[in-house]
């Protein structure tokens, strides 16, 4: 996998386990935004963009995530145990938008993203820091809206 440019997006915000986005090209090319960059508790990691799953009412189809129980559109209570499992039998509340398919490019998404966002946060510490451009993206209305909820 050739991984032309990553930009990161440092969140500045120690209440929350998020330390920044990135956004990364493949080969020129493709652009995949999103990825976020974690403080789990075995260090750094990186979550591929993802959304969240949704099932539909059974009596007026309005839509509803899959841990909602009663609807949001008609109030029903909606049925118990909805949604697919993993392998682990947990539910699945989410599903990867963009992901490599194997553990090699799992890997090295996580190491090239790591290393993109240390460099970022290491030139953060310097004066004249200049955080990088993600005009397409409107990260300050997440970084508000995580901050509001926390
Ligand atoms: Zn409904």
């Amino acid at each position: 996998m050739n991984i032309t440019e990553i930009r990161v997006k440092l969140i500045d915000d120690q209440r929350d386990k998020l330390r920044g986005f990135a956004s990364l090209t493949v080969d020129r090319c493709l652009v995949i935004r999103d990825l976020k960059i974690i403080e789990g508790s075995r260090g750094l990691f990186v979550a591929m963009p993802s959304r969240k799953l949704h099932d539909r009412c059974q009596s007026c189809a309005g839509k509803n995530h899959i841990r909602a129980k009663y609807c949001n559109d008609c109030g029903q209570r909606l049925r118990e145990g909805r949604g697919d499992t993993d392998d682990r039998g947990r539910v699945r509340l989410y599903a990867d938008i963009a992901h490599p398919i194997h553990q090699e490019g799992r890997d090295e998404v996580q190491a090239r993203v790591v290393a993109a966002y240390q460099q970022e946060y290491d030139s953060s510490k310097l004066d004249g820091y200049v955080p990088a451009r993600f005009d397409d993206l409107d990260y300050h209305v997440f970084a508000q809206d995580s901050s509001e909820s926390s």
